[in-house]
């Protein structure tokens, strides 16, 4: 055997390698600024600085003031402060106790939405979507009620990429003085985090989805001196007492200069990005029988192809994929292995012989056009197969 078997990575979607940039930039907060950003002495002093500049700069991305900007351990952590801190906080305040959400929220916003309603008793409303998995804001003009705690609407889905109307449904929640959440951990490392421009209150962001580290992540939450989040985790007064626990200093400056890369370089990854994933989209359609592209035709995310294809495996064609040297995922990396169709693809309206079938092909810094032709030569072929086993 000659032929030399090389892994391609398809699924940045799930996570993304850190970029050797960012890595320099953590390093030394590993072995010389190592003092705990709460010590008087220099060493404390030094991670301090580097805790602030690393605020200052994801301020600057998203456009806000620095100390809207509370660290956590990820995207996760940072959804959950949203919705349950600012929902308990709500009832507080005003006897808030309607909470709503799109159907196709990732399971960090749509878990605790559910524990909220199913534990602590809120009243959970879904809003609408269309065929392609959007947000109609009249559908949240209609539903949204005083007694509204918080709307939380993804800005770009993980699952089939598209991208919600965030500006327009962030008008109204502000114009009703009700809370608006985003979920931006897939979106942020292709479209603009600006809360300005997004209208939003409260936005999540998760470093590994854009070329940073895995275990960080942080909420923006606008005028956080209004004080209007219940803390989830209690202990020291870092992150203006919303979120206890040394802080994780090399993690967090890599978040920073991660962030920062997105932004500097993001109209480079577009043109570089949408022809490839342009391509990829129209040469499956055209090769494979009885497929379709999941979420909008054009309104999705730059490196993001997402398919159902009719009566196949999607799990046993992951499976094949890999065997074959192409890493790839159905959907949101949490649900593999799990043999029942995704709430996402539930929700646009595919039935089980299509969503069963769902493959997610996500692009990045290393794709290229050999890579997707190598991947298109075989596809159809593995799609078949697992069509005549089940
Ligand atoms: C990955 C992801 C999360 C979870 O973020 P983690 O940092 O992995 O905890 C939340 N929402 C969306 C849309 C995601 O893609």
């Amino acid at each position: 055997m000659t032929t030399k078997t090389t892994k391609v990575y398809l699924d940045y979607a799930a996570s993304t390698p850190l970029d050797p940039r960012v890595l320099s930039k953590m390093l030394p907060y590993f072995d010389l600024h190592y003092g705990n950003t709460s010590s008087i002495h220099s060493f404390g002093q030094e991670a301090e600085a580097g805790l602030e500049a690393a605020r200052g700069i994801i301020a600057e991305s998203l456009n806000c003031k620095a100390d809207e900007i509370i660290f956590t351990s990820g995207g996760t952590e940072s959804d959950n402060l949203a919705l349950r801190g600012t929902a308990f906080a709500e009832r507080i305040r005003r006897s808030a106790n309607h909470i709503l959400i799109s159907p196709v929220e990732h399971p960090a916003v749509s878990r605790t939405a559910r524990q909220l309603a199913e534990i602590f008793k809120f009243e959970l409303e879904f809003l609408s979507i269309d065929a392609a998995g959007m947000v109609d804001p009249d559908d949240v003009a209609r539903k949204i009620k005083p007694t509204t705690a918080l709307v939380s609407v993804i800005y770009a889905n993980n699952e089939i990429g598209t991208i919600n109307p965030i500006p327009e449904i962030g008008a109204i929640c502000r114009n009703r003085g009700i809370p608006f959440h985003t979920d931006a951990v897939q979106a942020a490392a292709h479209l603009p985090p600006d809360v300005n421009l997004l209208n939003v209150d409260l936005m999540s962001l998760g470093a590994h989805k854009f070329y940073g580290p895995k275990g960080i992540g942080a909420l923006y939450l606008r005028n956080q001196s209004q004080r209007l989040l219940i803390p989830q985790i209690t202990g020291g007064s870092q992150e203006f007492g919303y979120r206890g626990g040394t802080h994780n200093t090399p993690y967090i400056v890599g978040m920073a200069e991660a962030l920062h890369l997105a932004q500097i370089e993001r109209s480079a990854r577009h043109t570089r990005l949408v022809p490839l994933r342009d391509y990829l989209i129209g040469q499956v359609l055209e090769s494979v029988q009885d497929a379709q592209l999941t979420g909008h035709m054009a309104n999705r995310l730059p490196n993001h192809a997402s398919f159902a294809f009719k009566g196949a495996d999607g799990n046993e064609l992951l499976m094949l994929l890999d065997i074959a040297g192409f890493a790839c995922s159905s959907g949101s990396a949490c649900k593999t292995g799990n043999p029942e169709p995704s709430e996402v693809l539930s929700a646009i309206g595919l039935d089980r012989t299509w969503a069963l079938g769902s493959l997610r092909i996500t692009l990045g810094y290393d794709t290229n056009e050999e890579m997707i032709n190598a991947l298109i030569n075989i596809l159809p072929t593995l799609v078949n197969k697992t069509r005549s086993r089940r």
